[in-house]
């Protein structure tokens, strides 16, 4: 198949999927939080590595920030005080440097919350979990964190990266819940998920795999609701 024929044959989905997001609702943290312990809210990988500095940062991941603050701060404010920060520490020489350029090394500036996260007068009382691979849910203690939790049935996934760890998170809580048969709900604030761009010719200049950040983000955030995942514009 040549590109301009799966353009062609692909523009009604992608007009579609565009119109899907257009019209995603936005939801109240009132409405969805029927008691505040029942809540979580699980961020991925804002940390200085990928906003700020090394190999992945990304402007575009920068972006999502503010917005995260913001909900944590009426997430707080609200009384929900399960906040998780799932966060990437590698060794020097980590198995996933072969799939992705050295990043978030433990012991550097990278593995560290974003500063904004940090000020926030309730940083201490989030709970900070490492991971070493994209995966939140093989071989981390969030697993623990979950099965002492059965009272938490309300996820908030945000983070990037939308395609990577943002997506196997949500996946991973999600699909968590359906082998066991709980009823939960996994809610996903696209304005707080976020992934990063590498065009074609960046890529060859440096010797990296292209991204195409538009066209992933769209595609994965329709990929999770297909999956059962509750892609929202906003969460207020
Ligand atoms: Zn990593």
């Amino acid at each position: 198949m040549n590109v301009d024929t799966l353009i062609n044959n692909s523009k009604p989905f992608l007009e579609y999927v565009l119109s899907w997001e257009a019209e995603l609702p936005e939801l109240l943290l009132k409405d969805i939080i029927e008691y505040p312990s029942s809540a979580a809210i699980v961020s991925v990988d804002v940390i200085n590595g990928f906003c700020y500095e090394g190999a992945l940062a990304s402007p575009r991941v920068h972006a999502i920030i503010n917005p995260i603050v913001d909900l944590f701060k009426q997430a707080h404010a609200t009384g929900v005080d399960n906040i998780i920060l799932m966060q990437d520490s590698h060794d020097a020489d980590a198995m996933e440097f072969g799939a992705y350029p050295p990043h978030c090394v433990r012991g550097t500036a990278e593995v560290e919350s974003v500063p904004e996260f940090q000020e926030l007068d309730f940083y201490s009382d989030m709970v900070v979990i490492q991971k070493n691979s994209i995966s939140s849910t093989v071989d981390t203690e969030f697993i623990k964190w979950l099965d002492n939790r059965p009272e938490v049935t309300t996820f908030i996934v945000v983070g990037d990266c939308t395609d990577l760890c943002t997506y196997q998170l949500a996946m991973g809580i999600h699909l968590r819940g359906t082998a066991r048969n709980i009823r939960q709900r996994v809610i996903l604030p696209a304005d707080c998920v976020a992934t990063y761009d590498m065009s074609v010719a960046a890529a060859k200049e440096f010797g990296a795999v292209p991204h195409d950040g538009d066209l992933l983000h769209h595609i994965f955030l329709y990929s999770m609701m297909l999956n059962g995942v509750e892609v929202v514009k906003t969460l207020k």
